[in-house]
């Protein structure tokens, strides 16, 4: 019987509680990983009742904390000691203030989206370094990935919808993170990649869909050009997840990968 590569490897996914997160917590959990699913929302999802052996469900935790952070990471740390993955899939995108946004809305997007995604990484990547401390280039380069990060950007990394100035803003500075760190830590065997997503069905792409403000015309005007004429599923997005953090993807680092359904 072949062993999953993910077996008794342990995970970290942000975001875990809902939509992309909560669909690739659940295919980690099937295979055979370990998983700590953090989240703002206080209780676990259903779906994870019947998993209390491999996942471990960390809610009312706000990733743009820093102190909460740290907190977290020590009760991550007395069950796994070691961290093969992180995913950051927490993620909001406010509507409803149309094409002024508002000071609070830019400071809490960006906030959760890109301080979240920094203090979650820094605090692994912390860990890394205390295995052995990053000083530089060496000239042998680890041949196996010591661990796979993947960040959740979109399709807002990579151009701009109308009416999402934080949004957009903050996804173009996760791939910014994500390409600075796969330059950083590549020589300690860490790989970090950005899935791109385009509409995907989970409950902050049906809060846009229906936002009075304008923008739920212009993004139900964007999905008619999906050549694949429909959102995505969460499941899709974990698979790509999945092959980001396993070893098909040993030389990939870096890399934007969209799931967007073949959106131009
Ligand atoms: P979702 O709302 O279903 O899930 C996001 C989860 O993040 C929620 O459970 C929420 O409670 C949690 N969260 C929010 N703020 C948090 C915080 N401060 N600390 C901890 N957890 C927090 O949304 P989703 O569609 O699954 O989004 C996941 C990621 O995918 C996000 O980064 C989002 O920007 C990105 N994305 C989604 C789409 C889409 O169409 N659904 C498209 C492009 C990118």
């Amino acid at each position: 019987m072949s062993t999953s590569f993910f077996a008794q490897k342990h995970y970290i996914v942000t975001g875990g509680g809902s939509g992309i997160g909560l669909a690739l917590v659940l295919k980690l959990a099937v295979a055979s990983a370990i998983v700590h699913a953090i989240d703002l929302k206080a209780s676990a999802p259903p779906e994870f009742e019947a998993l209390l052996e491999t996942v471990h469900y960390h809610g009312s935790i706000d990733v743009s904390s820093r102190s909460s952070v740290t907190e977290l990471y020590k009760a991550i740390t007395a069950i796994s000691p070691r961290i093969d993955g992180v995913v950051n899939s927490a993620g909001i995108c406010p509507g409803g203030d149309g094409y002024i946004q508002s000071d609070e809305t830019f400071q809490r997007t960006m906030a959760v989206n890109v301080i979240g995604t920094w203090n979650i990484t820094t605090a692994f990547l912390e860990m890394v370094d205390k295995e052995s401390p990053n000083v530089g280039r060496t000239v042998t380069a680890p041949s196996r990935t010591r661990a796979s990060i993947v960040n959740i950007g979109s399709s807002a990394s990579l151009c701009a919808w109308p009416t999402l100035t934080a949004y957009t803003a903050s996804k173009h500075a996760v791939l910014g993170l994500t390409r600075s760190w796969s330059l950083d830590w590549a020589h300690k065997g860490i790989r970090v990649n950005l899935v791109a997503p385009g509409g995907t069905d989970t409950p902050l792409a049906r809060a846009q869909l229906s936002d009075p403000k304008g923008r739920g015309e212009a993004l139900t005007a964007g999905l008619a050009m999906i050549p694949l004429g429909r959102l995505g599923r969460p499941g899709e997005q974990a698979d790509t997840i999945m092959f980001l953090l396993g070893d098909g993807s040993s030389y990939i680092t870096g890399q934007v990968i969209p799931v967007n359904g073949g959106f131009p």
